[in-house]
């Protein structure tokens, strides 16, 4: 699959940045802990690359929205790479839920910094729309990917897969 071998590209570009830091209650950050040893079990490279070196904070999204995640980097030397949990995905949904979602936001950082050093906007929302859309498709695949590979609960996927559906029809 060519974009997984891309991101394996990216992840082999990667700097120095900070060790992994919780700006989350402590029953969360056990959560979130739990997350990311699957992901250094599933996804290691993924892992290696982005995950151990987040800053890992809880946000509701503007909209009041608990599921929405994102995420941020904060330039400098070290930069810091933010990922902002939504707090349902982090407890109300499985750990598996849960990794998919730092998997999800680990890949769009990835690109983020691609972007960044190819002298792009790195900002996702000043994408052409299109553009958008396929990033999430793609990213959406690889997360249902992994979802199955840790054996996640049939109800868990088909969410996500819900969630997916807007960003199939590129128009
Ligand atoms: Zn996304």
């Amino acid at each position: 699959m060519r974009w997984i071998s891309f991101f394996f590209f990216l992840v082999g570009l990667q700097t120095t940045c900070l060790a992994q830091i919780y700006l989350t209650p402590a029953a969360d950050t056990e959560r979130i802990k739990q997350a990311c040893s699957l992901l250094q079990t599933y996804a290691p490279k993924i892992y290696e690359a982005v995950v151990q070196h987040a800053t890992m904070q809880l946000q509701v999204g503007r909209d009041g929205e608990i599921f929405a995640s994102t995420n941020w980097v904060e330039p400098g030397d070290p930069k810091i790479i933010w990922i902002m949990l939504g707090p349902g995905s982090v407890r109300e949904r499985s750990i598996n839920h849960l990794a998919g979602t730092i998997f999800h936001e680990s890949l769009h950082l990835l690109l983020v910094e691609e972007r960044i050093r190819n002298g792009v906007t790195g900002f996702f929302k000043e994408l052409p729309e299109t553009q958008q859309k396929e990033e999430e498709l793609r990213i959406y695949l690889l997360q249902l990917d992994l979802l199955a590979k840790m054996g996640t609960q049939k109800e868990e996927i088909e969410e996500i897969r819900r969630w997916m559906e807007p960003y199939k029809n590129p128009n």
